[in-house]
Formats: structure tokens, C-alpha cells, sequence
């Protein structure tokens, strides 16, 4: 079977591939080892700026208007503001509208199929799923940041330091209360007796809550720590969440890998381009992807159409992706990397970071636009960096 382009996953990354080559009329299969409707673990907060950029008319999501966080002190600070600044949603929900709107557009994508490569002399050729070979010029690889396709392919780079785990568990909890405590924001608790270097979240979701946490595998290896005591201990004995998640049902638990530049030895190659995850579009400071996943996924289908124009598919003409990629998020990547060594790593950072939004409307305006995605990490840090001096004033004695 021969088709323009093979697309592996059909998480966000693969879905939006799928559904821009075939807007354009190419013939794109799409592998998805799962069920098409299944939950993929995340918090499903998404960014008003995915919806409107991607033209993304979901509206299963519960709305939600800012970000609330708290330090390690428990002091908090609510960047909330009147107009929507994104929804939570269940990615069950979510991944299947795109899915759904790749299959509008003519894609096909086929579930419970796992799929690996094809390799022939030394080239990929296409992928082998099931019992049959797919042959393509292109395959484009979304597989998530477990990364199963490039390890295959020997492409797979992944070390402690660029990958974390995260747990959580999915609440149930009624919408009156829902709205009564959290209301349309985001939660995110700061402070390392939570969990170290990284925090954790409480989502609210329609029904429902979600709450994880996340840290480095080099942290919990280090420090000899594990995700799920962290959660239930937070869940219990948090000040300020315990309050807030009292009552609320625990329905079932997830854990998953996040995975960061790096992950891979390139995001390009002959005959393939890696998006999403796949390629650790992640980022550094809030652990957010789908962002990400749908940048990097529709650059991958727009160079994927050009390829095809040309009918070249060498590395040396599908370096554009990397390029273009970069100009669009590699500045995230990088600065949201600086940011977190600067500010989110230790308690004292944390707390500087918190009082510093909460003491400069400036910073606090910077501060909502970064949540909502709207400017990009290295504009923040500046105007973090260049305020940090009358924050620090403020707070020493
Ligand atoms: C606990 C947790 C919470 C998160 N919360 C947020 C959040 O609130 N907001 C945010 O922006 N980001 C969040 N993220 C990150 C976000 O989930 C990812 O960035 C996003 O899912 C990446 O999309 P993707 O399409 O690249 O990969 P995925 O969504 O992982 O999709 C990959 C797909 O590929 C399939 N697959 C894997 N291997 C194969 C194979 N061999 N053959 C065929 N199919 C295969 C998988 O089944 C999956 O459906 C969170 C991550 C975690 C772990």
C-alpha cells in the first residue's frame, strides 16, 4: 500500500498533521495504537491562543480565565482576568474533535494499530503495523514522549535530566462545588516538600477535578522520591488545596513521561519529520505541550506538502521544518529552560517569582500574558529581570 505520508499517533501533533496534508488534498494514513476515544494523561489545560490560531471550535471544554498561584509560603496570587484565557478539558474529548476534524478533511486514521518502522537498506521506507507493510515517501512521527519510533530508529537520546514523570488523579466533584472553590482558574502550588523542582496542579474540569504533579526523573532518582505519596500527601495536608479538594473522589489515577528538547538526536531526516512530544516540544518551565504539539504538528504537515510539491524528501530539503519550528517556539525552549533554573527550581525562587507578580502590575501583566501563551518567556524574564531590584527592595526588610 503506498500513501503520500504515514503519520504515527494520532495525539494532537499527529491529528493536526494528518489534517493539513489532507487539506491539501495528499493521501495521509495516521496510526494510533489506541482506542480513537481514550484519555490521554494531562491536565488538559489549553490556551486560548491553540483555540483561536488552530481554528479550533471545541467547546466541550470548561472555560477558564487565568491562573491562580500559590507559593511555598502559601502565598497566592491570582492572575485571572474578565475575557477567557483558554479551557480545561478531557483530552478523551479533545483528541477526538481533532481527530475528528482530520477525517473531515480526508485523512484516515486507523485505531488499535500500532505502528514501527520500515527500514530497507538502511532508508525508512514506510512502517510496518499489524500484519501488513505501509509504504510512503514521508512518514511524520507523533508517537507521544514515550518515544517508541525513534528509539527503533536509534534516533533516541533521552537522559534524566529531559525527561520527567508526572501522576494524577482525575476527582470527581460536584460542578456547584467545583465553581464555589476554584471556579475558572487554573491552580498551580509551588514549594518542594510538595514535590521537589517541579508543582502541582488542580485543574478544574466540568464534574470534576485534576490534580498532578510532576518532577524530573533525575530529582526522583536523586532525592529517592516517588510522585503518587507526594500527591496523596499534598491531597491530605496542603493548606490551602486540602480545603479545596475536600470531599472530591478520586475516579482513577494516571502517570505518564514529559519529554524535552533533546529527547531526540533530530526533530528531521530522510524520509521523516518528528513533532509533538515525539520530538520534545515541551515546556521547560510549565511542563506544557499542546501548544507545542499543534506548532510543531502543522509545520510538519505544511513541509511534509512541500516535499511532496518537489518530491524531495532528503534531510537536506526537510531541515526547513527545523528551521521554521524554531522561529515559531525554539525561543520558549530555550528561555523556558533559563526560567526555570532561575526561578522555579528552589522554594526561594518560587517565592521570588510570586511576589514579584503579586508587587509590579507590570510583571503581573507580563505574568498573564505568559500563562495565556501570548508572548513568549525571554520578553518576561526581561521585565522580570529588569523589575527583580524594586521587588527585592520590597521584601527585604
Ligand atoms: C500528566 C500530564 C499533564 C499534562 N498537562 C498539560 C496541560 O495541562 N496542558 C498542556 O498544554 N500540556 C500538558 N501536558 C503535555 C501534553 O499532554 C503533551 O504535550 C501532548 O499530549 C503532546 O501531544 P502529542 O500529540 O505530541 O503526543 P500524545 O498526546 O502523547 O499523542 C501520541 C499518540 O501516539 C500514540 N502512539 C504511541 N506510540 C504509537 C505507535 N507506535 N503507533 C501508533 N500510535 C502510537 C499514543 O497512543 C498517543 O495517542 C501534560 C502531560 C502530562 C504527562
Amino acid at each position: 500500500m503506498m500513501e503520500d505520508v504515514l503519520v504515527v499517533g494520532a495525539g494532537p501533533a499527529g491529528s493536526m498533521a494528518s489534517r493539513i496534508l489532507a487539506e491539501q488534498g495528499y493521501s495521509v494514513t495516521c496510526f494510533e495504537k489506541g482506542p480513537l476515544i481514550r484519555e490521554k494523561p494531562c491536565g488538559g489545560g489549553i490556551p486560548e491562543i491553540a483555540l483561536r490560531e488552530f481554528s479550533i471550535n471545541f467547546t466541550k471544554g470548561k472555560p477558564v480565565y487565568g491562573v491562580r498561584l500559590c507559593s511555598p509560603h502559601n502565598n497566592i496570587i491570582d492572575l485571572s482576568q474578565p475575557s477567557r484565557a483558554g479551557i480545561s478539558a478531557y483530552r478523551a474529548d479533545f483528541d477526538y474533535y481533532l481527530m475528528q476534524e482530520a477525517q473531515k478533511a480526508g485523512a484516515c486514521i486507523k485505531e488499535n494499530l500500532a505502528a514501527s518502522p520500515l527500514i530497507e537498506e538502511g532508508t525508512l521506507k514506510g512502517v510496518k503495523a499489524g500484519e501488513h507493510v505501509y509504504r510512503a515517501p514521508l512518514v511524520i512521527i507523533c508517537d507521544g514522549a514515550l518515544c517508541s519510533f525513534a528509539r527503533k530508529m536509534g534516533l533516541y537520546v533521552g537522559g534524566d535530566d529531559n525527561q520527567a514523570a508526572a501522576f494524577q488523579y482525575q476527582m470527581n466533584l460536584k460542578d456547584s462545588l467545583v465553581e464555589e472553590r476554584i471556579g475558572g482558574v487554573l491552580e498551580m502550588y509551588f514549594g518542594n516538600q510538595w514535590v521537589p523542582r517541579g508543582y502541582t496542579w488542580v485543574f478544574p474540569k466540568h464534574g470534576g477535578i485534576t490534580v498532578g504533579n510532576a518532577t524530573w526523573l533525575s530529582i526522583m532518582k536523586a532525592q529517592k522520591v516517588t510522585l503518587k505519596p507526594l500527591l496523596d500527601k499534598f491531597i491530605q495536608q496542603h493548606p490551602v488545596a486540602r480545603k479545596t479538594l475536600e470531599g472530591a473522589e478520586i475516579v482513577y489515577s494516571q502517570s505518564h513521561l514529559l519529554a524535552f528538547p533533546g529527547i531526540v538526536k533530530s526533530v528531521y531526516g530522510d524520509h521523516f519529520l518528528i513533532a509533538g512530544d515525539a520530538g520534545g516540544f515541551t515546556s521547560y518551565a510549565t511542563g506544557g505541550g499542546l501548544y507545542y504539539a499543534l506548532t510543531s504538528g502543522k509545520i510538519a504537515g505544511e513541509v511534509a506538502a512541500e516535499a511532496l510539491k518537489k518530491r524531495d524528501f532528503s534531510k537536506r530539503f526537510l531541515k526547513a521544518y527545523e528551521r521554521r519550528v524554531n522561529m515559531k517556539i525554539g525561543a520558549d525552549m530555550k528561555w523556558g529552560r533559563v526560567m526555570r533554573r532561575l526561578f522555579l527550581n528552589k522554594d526561594i525562587g518560587q517565592e521570588l517569582l510570586v511576589k514579584s507578580i503579586e508587587k509590579n502590575s507590570w510583571v503581573r501583566e507580563q505574568a498573564v500574558l505568559l500563562l495565556k501563551e501570548e508572548i513568549r518567556y525571554d520578553a518576561f524574564l526581561l521585565s522580570l529581570l529588569l523589575h527583580l531590584h524594586r521587588v527585592i527592595q520590597s521584601i527585604v526588610p
